[in-house]
């Protein structure tokens, strides 16, 4: 399939979709929902919203189970199902940059969404009218979390929080569930960052946005695959990719613990003066103890950034992607 074939067409009649869907082990989820995704799909046709050439993109993100050979028996039965792999697990963010990559020079318009149902599709009905009214980047955000766990809210609304603290700018309670157009992807194929966080990198971007909101559900079948420690590391790369915002901290408080030094250091001048010195130990100890663990601490965050430009520096391709359910001409290059 090329653009023409795929019949990109901007301006005239309907916009091309494709839904961009990644899937990372969801044998038991994927033939529950993959039928909602194409009544969606269909029901957009139908009225019109969009062209008959849009597509569902699935992404296998190097799953173990049977989601690949699930992918392809989709795609085999149904021309609006496609489907690409990566050559290994690569996490959620890569899968959804190497659907969206795959699908710009193919459509009009991207809805990236999760592959387990948790995210109400009826949204992109909504979505797509916000683009025929003008909007490139229509952001889906959760209207309430009913479903979720408290301590599963608490700590998402905390990464929030947390990532807009530490400088990098997301647009609160919103996921990766979001139309982008072509034209945007476009340019965001320049942003050649490996260490990939895309809800910090699509505003960045720019262009005209508007929100939609949605209510999230449970997961209709399987397991999350974002627990804790993964959400953390999340907000981390995501905080250490888009901001400088903590080395700067460190440097104020680097100032406040010097300024404090000094102080101290005139505290024990004067008290050396007045024949005061007594067995200083405890102080001693303290300060010590103090100043290398601010030291640790302020090392290990510089060392963060000069790992991730040591990666940065490398430009490996930030996703391989090793089959397709279609053919594709050759001396095609990925990445
Ligand atoms: N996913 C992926 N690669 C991974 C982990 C997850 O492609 O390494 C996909 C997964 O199949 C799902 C989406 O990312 O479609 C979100 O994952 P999940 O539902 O487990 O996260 P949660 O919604 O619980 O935060
Ligand atoms: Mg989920």
């Amino acid at each position: 399939m090329n653009a023409a074939e795929m019949g990109r067409d901007p301006g005239q009649g309907s916009p091309v979709l494709f839904i961009v869907i990644p899937c990372y082990n969801e044998q038991e989820v994927l033939p529950i929902t993959a039928p909602m995704f194409l009544e969606k799909l269909k029901s957009l046709i139908e009225r019109n919203k969009i062209s008959d050439l849009s597509r569902i993109l699935f992404v296998n993100d190097g799953s173990g189970d049977q989601t690949w050979n699930l992918i392809r028996a989709f795609a085999r039965q149904e021309e609006h199902f496609i489907g690409i792999s990566q050559s290994r697990n690569r996490g959620h963010q890569n899968a959804v940059l190497a659907g969206l990559m795959e699908a710009k020079d193919k459509c009009d318009i991207t809805i990236s969404v999760d592959c387990d149902g948790q995210d109400d599709l009826n949204a992109m009905d909504a979505m797509v009218e916000e683009y025929l009214a003008g909007s490139e980047v229509v952001y889906g955000v959760r209207s309430k979390r009913d479903t979720d766990t408290f301590f599963k809210r608490f700590t998402a609304e905390s990464f929030y929080k947390l990532l807009n603290a530490m400088g990098a700018e997301v647009v609160y309670n919103h996921a990766d569930y979001r139309l982008i157009s072509a034209r945007v992807l476009r340019e965001l194929a320049g942003f050649e960052e490996v260490n990939l966080f895309l809800r910090g990198l699509v505003p960045l971007v720019g262009f005209s946005s508007s929100t939609v909101y949605y209510e999230r559900h449970e997961r209709l079948a399987g397991k999350s695959h974002y627990p804790l420690a993964k959400m953390l590391a999340l907000a981390f790369d995501g905080i250490t990719s888009l901001s400088v915002k903590p080395i700067r901290i460190i440097t104020l408080f680097g100032f406040f613990v010097a300024f404090l030094s000094f102080v101290g250091i005139l505290w024990a001048l004067i008290a050396a003066i007045l024949g005061k010195t007594v067995a200083g130990w405890t102080s001693m100890t303290c300060i010590i103890c103090f100043v290398s663990g601010i030291q640790l601490i302020a090392l290990g965050v510089i060392g963060e950034y000069v790992g991730k430009t040591y990666l940065e520096t490398k430009r490996r391709p930030r996703y391989i992607i090793s089959e397709r359910t279609w053919e594709e001409p050759e001396n095609r290059r990925d990445g």
